[in-house]
């Protein structure tokens, strides 16, 4: 059975390419570096931080994801409080590619910041983290509130004093039964307050940021809100607003969700009508 429901599959997940990418492309500034800088910068008109990202899609080799993080840092360079993002499986882990990354870094004087990806990937990413630590790079990391290595990762990260970015995350936890997303995410957050650097509480379940900016302050411990943009964020502005905390805005731009939407199609391929159903409606309200 499952050997006739992968190759159907593989062909649901081709035949969906383009209904995929036309219904993740609000997820993102666009295509290019220059997209996602003209955002930020009307962002930062606005008085807010940003974070750039390429989100690379089927068909991007690793060297060209490092040419499009070398850009990065170039358009962001000199802009204070601000960072690129970077996702290390997508340059299979390598060391020597992140090297040229950390090379244009250092000149520029750009924080690299790395994504957490699959629970499977978390100790490769950490190990290349731990290799660049030294490198006169400032660094940062994102811990996942629902996988258990998080508390004991939150606890190296403190030991290495790296600002750190706390998320639900997008992976579950593939080797512990799952936890409460709003549970493990207040459980890191208790590891890292009053010990770690830096915190940017990234989420918009508006009752979870209150609840983990209070108790990072209750700490003494620096710590900011961080939205992605596409989601929805009126309520989390206002929630800013309110405690008087800097946002920082990701804006990624690429090629949208398309990893996380083509392996969540995979596994349900009810998504495919929904996103099927949105592009049809969407494409009549054009018209
Ligand atoms: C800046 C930023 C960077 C990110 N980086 C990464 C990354 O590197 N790796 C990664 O895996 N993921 C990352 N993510 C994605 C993240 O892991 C989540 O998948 C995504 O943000 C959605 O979760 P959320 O916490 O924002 O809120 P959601 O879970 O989408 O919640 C939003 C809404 O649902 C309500 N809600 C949620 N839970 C409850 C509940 N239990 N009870 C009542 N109401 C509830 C909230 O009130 C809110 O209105 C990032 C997210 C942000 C914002």
């Amino acid at each position: 059975m499952n050997g006739l429901l992968r190759p159907a599959r593989r062909f649901l997940s081709r035949c969906m390419l383009p209904v995929v990418e036309r219904a993740a492309s609000s997820y993102v500034a666009g295509q290019t570096v220059a997209d996602a800088m003209s955002v930020a910068e009307r962002l930062q008109s606005r008085g807010r931080q940003f974070t750039v990202g390429y989100w690379d899609g089927l068909g991007d080799s690793p060297t060209r994801i490092v040419e499009e993080y070398i850009a990065g840092i170039r358009a962001i360079a000199g802009k204070p409080g601000t960072y690129l993002s970077i996702k290390v499986p997508s340059i299979q882990f390598s060391a020597e590619l992140l090297r040229d990354v950390i090379t244009e870094a250092r000149e520029r004087r750009v924080r690299i910041h790395f994504d957490s990806h699959s629970n499977e990937e978390a100790t490769d990413t950490r190990t290349l983290c731990e290799t660049f630590i030294d490198s006169g790079v400032e660094l940062s990391y994102t811990l996942p509130g629902r996988w258990i290595r998080s508390i004991a990762d939150a606890q190296w990260l403190i030991d290495c004093q790296l600002p750190v970015r706390v998320v639900k995350g997008q992976w579950p936890d593939t080797h512990q039964s799952e936890r409460d997303l709003r549970e493990g995410f207040l459980a890191v957050i208790d590891a890292l307050a009053g010990k770690a650097r830096h915190v940017d509480v990234a989420s918009h379940d508006v009752t979870l940021v209150r609840e983990a900016m209070r108790r990072l302050r209750a700490a003494g411990t620096s710590c900011q809100i961080e939205l992605l943009y596409g989601l929805p964020m009126r309520e989390s502005l206002a929630l800013a607003e309110e405690l008087k905390s800097p946002v920082r805005i990701y804006v990624p731009y690429g090629k949208a969700y398309l990893p996380y939407a083509l392996s969540k199609l995979r596994n349900n391929p009810r998504i495919a009508w929904w996103m099927l159903r949105d592009f049809a409606s969407s494409f009549l309200s054009a018209g």
